[in-house]
């Protein structure tokens, strides 16, 4: 049954495992596509630009908020975020899904402008694991590593407003979850009711008249 693409906002402290569930969401969905977004933090060995982020300047990031281009922007961790209103737009024309990993503050804009998106949360099984994961990853230094940990304690309060919150305790468990939360959103009566009263030829009026 054809329905319009749907917005699933994932947030989560850093080092939660976002990236390592979204990659295996990416790949289990054809329709789903990762939001690439707008950053002006420098560029991680591995990462490609276009792919996991384009990478931007300040004063290219400074230009596109005053024209207007993003959808949700924030500043996180020292280093500015954003999503592109292209991006939505685009998946929306195109009929995808799409897969945000943001900052609780751009998902909040989002909200508000988008209350039809799919709101999750990721939490680690604790914050001692949190810790020995961001340390695991080697990827950032232990200055960053801190900041890191200090702004998750923040973070975490914020899960009270999502829709779902899963624990990825078990990474494989974790993506059940998410899988399950996938499905049951496509299947939701205000994204397929329409298609199906066309399908079946429903007659809207007579169902007023007989109920
Ligand atoms: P985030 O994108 O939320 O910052 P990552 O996906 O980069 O987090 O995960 C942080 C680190 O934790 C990585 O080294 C990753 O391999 C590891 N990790 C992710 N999920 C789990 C899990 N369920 N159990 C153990 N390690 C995990
Ligand atoms: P990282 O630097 O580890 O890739 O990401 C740091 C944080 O920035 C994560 O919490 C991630 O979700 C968030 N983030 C990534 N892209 C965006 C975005 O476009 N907007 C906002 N608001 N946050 C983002």
């Amino acid at each position: 049954m054809k329905r319009n693409g749907i917005l699933f906002v994932i947030s989560a402290p850093s080092g939660a495992g976002k990236t390592s569930l979204c990659r295996q969401i990416i790949d289990i969905f054809p329709n789903m596509r990762h939001s690439v977004s707008f950053t002006t933090r420098p560029r991680r060995s591995g990462e490609t630009d276009g792919v996991d982020y384009h990478f931007v300047s300040q004063e290219i990031f400074d230009t596109m908020v005053a024209e207007g281009a993003f959808a949700e922007w924030a500043r996180v961790h020292g280093n500015c975020y954003g999503t592109a209103l292209a991006t939505l737009q685009e998946a929306r024309d195109q009929g995808q899904d799409l897969l945000l990993d943001i900052d609780c503050q751009g998902a909040q804009q989002l909200k508000r402008h988008c209350p039809d998106g799919v709101f999750i949360f990721i939490l680690p099984p604790s914050l001692e694991e949190l810790e020995r994961r961001l340390r695991g990853r080697n990827t950032d230094s232990p200055e960053v590593i801190g900041r890191r940990l200090a702004n998750a304690r923040r973070e975490i309060r914020e899960l009270v407003w999502y829709d779902y919150l899963i624990v990825n305790d078990d990474l494989s468990q974790a993506v059940e979850k998410f899988k399950g939360i996938i499905l049951a959103e496509g299947c939701r009566s205000s994204r397929t009711r329409e298609e199906a009263i066309r399908l079946f030829g429903i007659d809207m009026q007579d169902l007023e008249t007989t109920a």
